[in-house]
């Protein structure tokens, strides 16, 4: 194969076709054969399986346990709650056909699964000894799409969702924010994606909700991808399902109910936060491959090199680094560096007789200019060290393309100009058509209502009434 089959139109150049065509040519996806599903490759499905290990871990740790709930929920379900099912319906996969016959109720394949197990806390919850009822499920779930995009759109995704019932408001609002600083340290400590965190405004929140919040996160074209989400539920879904528990005084109480999810959109996320005109460019903690050993030479000077490379292989995966050897014969190297440039591996390790001879082998790291020798003898202790600089360096660079893409806005004309390259943070003053005129103005829309956003009050920055919220909003064209 020849160099320009193998790269991706530069990002610089055209940003949607160079992710269209990186997520095939990294062998991350494959088209499903119903449009709009993704078939997640293994090179691909590892990036998820790291990012899915991490979160699981934290979701434990703050007490939460894992559970799994029907892919098929009754159709009458979805109708208890008429916000839920008016907000999904234009999205849902309806079974109505099984077992050779019409079926008297239609199924719906869960676009989410609030009802069902909103259905089953009403069952398992009776006192308040047993609040909270703190669930997490690992499920697919299917919302049909009409535009679809690999990992950031398809009709079936993978995610987690957490679900969990509450003696009062106080104690499910802290439920809500602990979800909130769990995806976004996920993002930020896992994925270097840089989140903003905080609320999100009443048109931008999930189909019966009281409270939306949202971690944010900036893409290398400008545009906003929400990253997570957790919902502060109130008593809406315990009405619907009769959710209640009965208190000290034996009085019946409805809970008040959370749910959050945080999906492979991720990977996406990354993909987009991270990569550059060669390729995808990974953050250490979700590389398949955090260090690629290409041998070099040809014919005896192969027999030579592979086996130290095999052993060096091993000395890196003892020390718990993820390493491969590229063995691949039929190959240049050229033709590998290209290859692993563009899987976005962050550390490549070339050995050649010349480099054995000396002890060493050549280091080039994912991004920078520059080989340098690293001896064989302290290579796990020096990549590792290697590793842990570089995800931090892309959090630090992925932070400064944020900030340096963020413009504190105080007329419309300094608005439509930031929202062309990245974010305005304005003034608004909390009107659903006022949003609405400014999404049809610029395709913008308000992401999130910063949690540490400075209190702040001004005007609208479109239609001049006082602002809404006490601070300014991030608004950014989104995914
Ligand atoms: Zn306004």
């Amino acid at each position: 194969m020849r160099r320009d089959e193998r790269g991706v139109t530069p990002q610089s150049e055209d940003f949607s076709a160079w992710y269209n065509e990186l997520v095939f040519k990294a062998e991350l996806v494959d088209r499903g054969p119903v449009r709009g599903t993704m078939v997640i490759r293994p090179y691909g499905y590892r990036m998820w399986e790291l990012l899915q290990a991490d979160i699981d871990r934290r979701i434990k740790e703050t007490g939460h346990v894992n559970a799994y709930f029907p892919l098929l929920i009754p159709e009458s379900y979805l109708q208890r709650e008429a916000e839920h099912v008016e907000g999904f319906a234009p999205e849902l996969a309806v079974v109505t056909h099984a077992g050779g016959k019409e079926l008297e109720e239609p199924l719906i394949i869960r676009p989410t699964s609030e009802t069902v197990i909103g259905e089953m806390m009403a069952k398992w919850i009776s006192s308040h000894r047993d609040l909270p009822m703190l669930l997490n499920q690992w499920a697919n779930v299917v919302r049909w799409e009409l535009r679809p995009r690999m990992f950031l759109r398809t009709t079936e995704f993978l995610w987690q969702e957490g679900h969990t019932a509450h003696v009062d408001e106080v104690d499910a609002m802290r439920e809500t924010l602990l979800a909130l600083d769990l995806y976004a340290r996920v993002a930020r400590e896992v994925a270097a994606m840089p989140v903003v965190d905080g609320e999100k405004t009443a048109s931008e929140r999930f189909p019966g909700a009281v409270r939306t919040y949202t971690v944010e996160g900036m893409m290398r074209d400008g545009r906003a991808l929400q990253s997570g989400t957790s919902h502060f539920l109130g008593s809406n879904f315990a009405r619907a399902f009769n959710i209640q528990y009965t208190d000290e005084n034996g009085e019946r109480e409805y809970c008040q109910t959370t749910s959050w999810g945080m999906s492979a959109r991720m990977i996406g996320g990354v993909i987009m936060t991270h990569g550059d005109d060669k390729g995808l460019v990974l953050p250490p903690l979700l590389a398949p491959y955090q260090v690629v050993i290409v041998p070099i030479g040809r014919g005896d000077q192969a027999d030579q090199v592979l086996p130290p490379a095999r052993e060096l292989a091993e000395r890196l995966t003892r020390a718990g680094i993820r390493t491969h050897v590229d063995t691949r014969t039929q190959l240049s190297p050229g033709f590998k560096f290209n290859d692993w440039e563009l899987r976005g591996v962050p550390i490549r390790l070339e050995l050649g007789p010349r480099d054995l001879a000396e002890g060493s082998a050549l280091m080039s790291m994912r991004l920078g200019d520059g080989k340098a020798p690293v001896s064989l003898d302290s290579a796990p202790a020096r990549l590792a060290f290697e590793l842990t600089a570089f995800q931090d360096l892309l959090l630090r660079r992925a932070t400064e393309f944020r900030d340096s893409h963020t413009a504190t806005v105080n007329s419309w004309a300094e608005f439509t100009e930031a929202v062309k390259t990245g974010w305005a943070r304005a003034f608004h003053c909390g009107l659903a058509e006022c949003e609405e005129e400014i999404k049809a103005a610029t395709t913008a829309t308000p992401r999130v209502i910063p949690t540490d956003g400075a209190p702040e009050e001004g005007l609208c920055v479109r239609c001049n009434l006082p602002s809404a919220y006490g601070k300014r909003l991030i608004f950014g064209r989104s995914y």
